[in-house]
């Protein structure tokens, strides 16, 4: 729990503000949400060592993995939505039809109001001053809810904001359970919620009470297929990397592996070398592991492991106290397992041994949509075939956590592993409302729009279906289709035929 949560009764305060500050139309203003972006960027590079300091007092975190997978992250994407901020937030113009070209149709981006976002304990700063940046950068006013299990963290937060940026624009709510849930009960222009599908349920169910639209970024059970065509070194190497990094307290972290038969006994070989040169003989002692959240959580995984079926070929130790769960490798995992049974969200590896590409594609397919699916091979086939006969929130052949990181693609997952995006453009787009508008001169009831006026007469009504006209395409199969498709193969010949000639004109004319 925090040091000092907010009052309850103080939040309606905070709520206050914002939308004071929404209301002054500040925020409508692109030059002072740019300069509101500057101070975010500094505020995260002018405090670096402090926070790579709380995530170690949080997570245990080494200095590496706080700086490479989650400030630098963080500042990328305040970077982002600075120098794109002026694009991103110009009126667009639809196609051009001439029906409605003298309406002046545009499309205006507005910011929704003031929004929420709710962060979790895993990226406590990546997940929510990401989204920060995007909410920003649309022109909204922000309520902010870092997790109280980085309490470290959301304290450095809550210390900051005020200093760096307007209060009227960004505040900090401190807490847990109950803050959140006061934080729910108001109407919202958005709610941002990072964190498990058990609380996503609790923050939609309050949501739909006042009709605010939510984007849930959850999380899940995302496999890892390792294809009989995979690179085995590589594919060990990342995939170990992947499951341990940050305790195996990733969003993205690869849950479980989907190994082909064949190539089961060489790949654990592999995994095996990997992690002595990652971990040495003893993991505890090693300075490149983070802790886990919580005794709470350390015993969970414990449980995990304590009641799976399959063999452990490394780690299997828990200190429960220490917060401390070695790397362990399980294999021989039945899809009934207890591993099998929730997200780990810890550094614990079950390996499912199968026939065939297909068996794991079906294995996939029988469970929730993952946030992401990795594929490991090299055969382009294979690859191609996974990504197109499963679904996930994103799909990566060859590697593993880093695609939330890639500038220009969304991020965020599908059915139970959540909807909406917070990265980047993207980001900038959950938090806009897409306005649309008309500007409609009255000389157009001079031409056509007075036919929709009563009194209505079969006059008015047929020269409106002249104005309002459409053609279905012909429906598929029929003789219509065939007979259109050598209409176009005509006028295709026709159009080349007409081409070479003007060509053979132009030649001769010229010689
Ligand atoms: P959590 O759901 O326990 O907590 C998230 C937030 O909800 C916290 O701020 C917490 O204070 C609040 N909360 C907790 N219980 C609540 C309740 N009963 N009522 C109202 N609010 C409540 O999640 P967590 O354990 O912090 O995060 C881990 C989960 O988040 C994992 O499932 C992980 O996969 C997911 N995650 C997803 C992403 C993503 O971008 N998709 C990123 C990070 C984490």
């Amino acid at each position: 729990m925090s040091s000092s949560s907010t009052p309850v009764e103080e939040i309606s305060k905070i709520r206050e503000a914002l939308v004071k500050g929404f209301a002054s139309g500040k925020t409508k203003n692109v030059q002072y949400r740019k300069e509101q972006l500057i101070h975010l960027g500094y505020l995260l590079h002018e405090n670096r060592d402090r926070f790579v300091e709380t995530l170690a007092t949080d997570l245990g975190r080494p200095t590496l993995e706080a700086d490479f997978l989650e400030i630098n992250g963080t500042i990328s994407e305040v970077q982002e939505a600075y120098k794109n901020v002026e694009k991103w937030s110009k009126p667009e113009s639809p196609p051009f039809t001439l029906n409605w070209f003298f309406m002046r149709p545009k499309i205006r981006r507005e910011p929704k109001g003031v929004v929420l976002i709710i962060g979790p304990f895993n990226f406590p700063l990546w997940c929510l001053l990401g989204p920060l940046a995007g909410a920003i950068a649309a022109g909204n006013t922000v309520a902010l809810k870092p997790s109280e299990m980085s309490s470290a963290t959301a304290d450095l937060i809550a210390e900051l904001i005020p200093k760096y940026l307007d209060p009227e624009v960004v505040s900090v709510v401190k807490g847990g359970i109950p803050q959140t849930s006061k934080l729910i009960e108001y109407p919202w222009g958005h709610i941002c919620y990072t964190g498990s599908q058990r609380v996503a349920k609790i923050i939609g169910t309050a949501a739909a009470q006042s009709l605010t639209p939510v984007t849930f970024e959850l999380g899940g059970k995302s496999p890892v297929i390792v294809d009989k065509s995979a690179d085995l070194k590589l594919a060990a190497r990342r995939i170990l990397w992947g499951k341990c990094a940050n305790a195996g307290q990733i969003c993205v972290a690869p849950d479980y592996l989907l190994v082909l038969r064949e190539v089961e006994e060489p790949f654990i070989k592999e995994l095996r070398a990997v992690y002595n040169s990652y971990f040495g003989a003893n993991p505890a002692k090693s300075d490149s592991l983070s802790r886990i959240i919580s005794p709470q959580h350390a015993a969970r995984i414990k449980k995990l492991v304590d009641e799976t079926k399959g063999n452990i070929i490394t780690g299997g130790e828990v200190d429960v106290d220490q917060r401390y769960v070695a790397p362990t490798i399980v294999r021989d995992v039945a899809n009934d397992d207890s591993l099998m049974s929730e997200e780990i969200f810890g550094p614990v590896l079950p390996i499912i041994p199968v026939d065939s590409v297909d068996e794991a594609i079906k294995f996939i397919n029988s469970r929730d949509h993952p946030l992401v699916l990795y594929i490991f091979a090299q055969d382009r086939k294979v690859k191609e075939k996974v990504f197109a006969s499963t679904n996930s929130g994103g799909a990566v052949a060859n590697d593993v956590v880093l695609h939330p990181a890639a500038a220009g693609l969304p991020f965020g997952g599908v059915g139970a592993s959540g909807s909406g995006y917070t990265t980047g453009k993207w980001g900038f787009n959950t938090f806009t409302h897409f306005r649309a508008t008309l500007d409609v001169p009255g000389w157009l009831d001079k031409i056509a729009l007075s036919h929709r006026f009563p009194p209505y007469t079969d006059k008015k009504l047929a020269d409106l279906k002249k104005v309002v006209s459409y053609k279905l395409p012909p429906r598929p199969g029929t003789h219509a289709v065939t007979a259109s498709k050598r209409r176009w193969g005509l006028w295709t010949l026709l159009a080349l035929l007409a081409a070479v000639g003007a060509l053979l004109k132009k030649r001769l004319g010229s010689s």
